[in-house]
């Protein structure tokens, strides 16, 4: 379907606005499994259900919004990616993406390991029992404190991101009596989102050590130098929501280049190379993700290609997804709150959440998709934009979308692909409380993280 389509028979507009949307799905009823977590469908009275729950017993059980998580996805997710990279790889959820105890189980049963980017999410990951030796510590300023913890609590690798930090955890290794397994985090010269990437000589950005001017190979000197480094290998990471596989292949070249330049110069083959994440999910039905199994296959032959290129021994190669995992696994469910159609434009739709539970669409104008959760409709579409009850006209959650003409106060709504980065970039905004995870899984439902509550932010507000 195109973009800015005037389709027929809205409500409320006879010509529709310039936007960036896609004409009304021929059902909307209907739930594209693109979109959608593997457990959701509709029951025979047409309520959408999930892990054999429906959305109506959910919300009242634990009010909206609410993101509701299919557990039994999330693991064939995991598992997926597990199973398609094999024992010769490694596989490192991104916890920034969303994170939990009950998230971090599931993680260690399903035999994958655990990317951190600060001190409260390496706490999480080691009280829900991560084994130390399968997280790894990244960040662009780790601070001292942070280093210090993640080194004695033996984290398998800490991802250096200046010189500064080479130092730094040298030093924290070494008065500790210890040697720190590490990689070095380059930049390569590549920029990656969605389906374009960009090859520039100078990436201007905070992320790691540019290759160029030979920077990179300055920090691999350096880290080889000191006792309390072992340098592992060299990391990469390109972008976000990248489904074209040619900036992996550019990144791998360059990075394949370096190991190279430091066999050449030290004589030593660094053993591992890690891709970083960034694999694309489907918001929309727009979009086409590849299985795992598709970006494995291309991403072992992109690095054995180029290392037999070089005559290098193929490094074991890590991956760190964290959308890809988690994004599809989740929605948000909402209740509408009020209907307002502004003559020929659009119908604004106000739920019960917004900015506070899903900032992407504002902070960088992310697409969602949305449907009519607690009952069925065989009205006529019509345009919606779906707004939060924050005090900012961009408290937008889906920009524009189609909805049942007889959309109604009370009637839940869902926003589907929510599982990454909504509930960990949320917010306590207008003081709104952050909603609550809830996973369901063959029929039972049960919170893994608790809706908060006034008490919890008068608790913080010591007077
Ligand atoms: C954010 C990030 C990831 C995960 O990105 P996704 O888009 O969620 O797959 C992986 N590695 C690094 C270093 C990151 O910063």
């Amino acid at each position: 379907m195109s973009r800015s389509a005037h389709p027929a028979g809205p409500r409320h507009a006879d010509v529709l606005p310039e936007g960036h949307y896609t004409a009304p799905a021929d059902d909307l009823n209907a739930l594209d499994p693109k979109v959608w977590a593997h457990t959701v469908g509709r029951d025979a009275d047409g309520v959408v259900t999930v892990g054999g729950i429906a959305v109506t017993q959910l919300a009242e059980e634990y009010g909206t919004p609410a993101y509701i998580l299919d557990e039994a996805d999330f693991r064939d997710r995991a598992r997926a990616w597990r199973t398609a990279f094999g024992t010769d790889a490694d596989v490192f959820y991104a916890g920034k993406a969303f994170l939990s105890r009950a998230v971090v189980r599931w993680l260690d049963e399903e035999g994958l390991n655990l990317d951190v980017c600060s001190g409260g999410e390496l706490a999480t990951a080691l009280s829900a029992g991560m084994p130390a030796e399968r997280i790894a510590f990244h960040g662009n300023n780790k601070s001292p404190e942070e280093i210090e913890r993640a080194v004695r609590a033996g984290v398998g690798r800490i991802v250096l991101d200046s010189f500064q930090e080479i130092v730094r955890v040298a030093h924290t290794a070494e008065s500790l009596g210890k040697r720190q397994r590490v990689q070095i985090r380059v930049t390569v010269g590549v920029e990656a989102h969605t389906h374009e990437f960009i090859a520039t000589a100078h990436e201007d950005q905070k992320f790691g050590i540019p290759l160029a001017d030979g920077q990179a190979a300055e920090a691999v000197r350096r880290a080889l130098q000191l006792d309390g480094l072992d340098v592992i290998g060299i990391h990469s990471h390109i972008g976000s929501q990248i489904f074209d596989m040619s900036g992996f292949e550019v990144a791998a070249h360059r990075v394949v280049g370096l190991l190279k330049d430091v066999r050449d110069e030290h004589g030593v083959e660094l053993a591992e190379i890690d891709l970083g994440g960034g694999l694309g999910i489907a918001y929309t039905s727009d979009d086409d993700p590849r299985e795992p199994h598709e970006i494995a296959k291309a991403l072992h032959e992109i690095v054995t290609r180029e290392c037999e290129g070089a005559r290098l021994r193929t490094p074991r190669i890590s991956v760190e997804p964290g959308r890809a995992i988690v994004g599809p696994t989740a929605f948000t469910l909402y209740e509408v709150g009020t209907v307002k159609p502004l003559e020929g434009l659009r119908t604004y739709v106000s739920v019960d959440g917004g900015m506070s539970d899903n900032i992407r669409t504002a902070l960088y104008d992310a697409e969602y998709s949305v449907a009519l959760a607690s009952r069925t409709s065989d009205a006529e579409p019509m345009l919606v934009r779906v707004v939060g009850k924050h005090c900012e006209s961009g408290d937008i959650v889906v920009k524009d979308a189609f909805l049942p003409g007889d959309l109604a106060p009370g009637d839940l709504i869902a926003v589907p692909a929510t599982g990454a980065y909504c509930r960990s970039m949320a917010s306590n905004y207008n003081h709104a409380m952050r909603p609550p995870v809830v996973a369901v899984r063959d029929g039972a439902a049960r919170v893994i993280v608790r809706r908060e509550t006034e008490e919890d932010l008068l608790r913080l507000d010591v007077g």
